[in-house]
């Protein structure tokens, strides 16, 4: 499928030192020190296109391409791959809610998506890829499962055990009861008869009535949506057999560890014998004015809203990271207009005919990013640094400084 717009990164002085990065890996729940590479593979969960694109999605998309920005700037390749779920069931019931067709529905969606990355300055994935493409890969992956006996049938429909990998349950560190509560209200069905355990998962639908269905080896049907990122990640990003695992970074929100990450890692290990990825990065959830930010309370923000009505994209950028990726937090209209007030500071600044020094606040900056993303510190010492440049510090080079800014932090200021 189609990616957006390719970004243009400016590159960065080559006097400037990059430690590693430190990122805080779900599944050991420590942070941890990316070792360094020439190239990293690096897997993000993209959106079901019926909702494009909220600012959890944003956020989310934000945190990884900073970690892209930075892995790049270090000097190392990144290889990006994403998927974009356009078949699913909740695409097909939000078509018949609202009485559209859900190819429709999913086109739109997708290119207001890609509109919203772009103008949020994401760098594009490498392969951007829809499960509707990727049916042949998904029932392949569906095959290789069977050779090894992890799948079953009930009726026409295939299942996955989850169980088949022994390390399945290390990466949400959840009990069985919570894992089923969680799959039971993210799509899984944990109480349907004929299942050998509750929390085996679905990799191939047979087509139902009045639902799409193509053909495969398996019988005319769609595939689940986990083995959906599990088939794309380990062709697209071309694993190498001499590494330890499959790929180096597998990411998206904190509400996809259990079940789709859990699960993806599971079909992972059983279809290569390798962990799937190095580092689980997730990052965590935005409400809306102190209320969890969901579909079902309606009250979701979307980007190409805020930028419709006149919101800066660099604002968005700004705001969103004033807080840890890590931290669940609120969407308000002071943390908007704390973030305006700050840009149209720091602009000030760059545009001044002088600045203060410049290089020290850039190595600060990548300090606090190599440690776990810290983008409030980031911020806070472009505040202090716009502070002392509008009160007639000088000595520093503010072109530089911008330049570094769009390079390691996507704000072209
Ligand atoms: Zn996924």
């Amino acid at each position: 499928m189609k990616s957006w717009a390719s970004v243009e990164i400016p590159k960065l002085n080559n006097s400037l030192n990059l430690p590693p990065i430190s990122l805080t890996n779900s599944k050991t729940l420590k942070k941890e020190v990316v070792a360094k590479k020439d190239v990293y593979r690096m897997y993000v969960c993209g959106i079901t296109p019926y909702d494009a694109t909220h600012l959890g999605h944003a956020a989310t998309y934000l945190t990884f391409d900073l970690i892209n920005r930075y892995l790049r700037a270090s000097g190392s390749q990144v290889l990006y791959v994403q998927n974009i779920t356009d078949i699913d069931d909740p695409l097909l019931e939000r078509a018949i809610r609202d009485n559209v067709n859900w190819e429709d529905l999913a086109t739109s969606q997708i290119d207001l998506f890609r509109d919203d990355m772009q103008n949020l300055r994401v760098i594009p994935p490498a392969h951007y890829i829809g499960a509707v493409e990727a049916i042949d890969l998904v029932s392949e992956s569906v095959t290789a499962l069977q050779a090894s006996g992890s799948i079953y049938a009930i009726e026409q429909d295939l299942f996955f055990k989850n169980y088949s990998s022994p390390q399945f349950g290390s990466l949400s560190h959840l009990d069985k009861e919570t894992m089923k509560e969680i799959f039971s209200q993210r799509g899984g069905n944990p109480t349907l008869a004929g299942k050998i355990d509750p929390l085996d998962c679905l990799v191939w639908m047979a087509k139902r009535e009045n639902e799409p269905g193509w053909p495969s080896v398996h019988g005319v049907g769609r595939p689940g949506w986990h083995i959906e990122c599990t088939a794309i990640a380990l062709k697209y990003l071309s694993p190498l057999e001499s590494d330890e695992t499959c790929i180096d970074i597998q990411g998206g929100g904190s509400d996809l560890i259990f079940p789709h990450h859990e699960m993806c890692a599971s079909q992972a290990q059983v279809l290569t014998g390798k962990e799937l990825a190095a580092t689980y990065v997730h990052a965590a959830m935005i409400g809306l004015d102190g209320e969890k930010m969901s579909k079902s309370k309606g009250n979701l923000v979307f980007v190409s809203k805020l930028i419709n009505s006149g919101t800066d994209p660099m604002v968005i950028r700004f705001a969103l990271m004033s807080e840890h990726y890590r931290l669940d937090r609120m969407w308000t209209d002071e943390l908007l207009a704390d973030a305006i007030a700050r840009v149209a500071k720091i602009r000030q600044a760059v545009a001044s005919s002088h600045s203060a020094p410049t290089t020290p606040l850039i190595e600060k900056i990548i300090l606090a990013l190599s440690n776990d993303l810290d983008t409030p510190t980031v911020l806070a010492e472009l505040d202090k640094w716009a502070s002392e440049t509008l009160q007639g510090s000088g000595g520093g080079d503010s072109k530089e400084l911008s330049s570094a800014l769009d390079t390691l932090l996507g704000l072209a200021l």
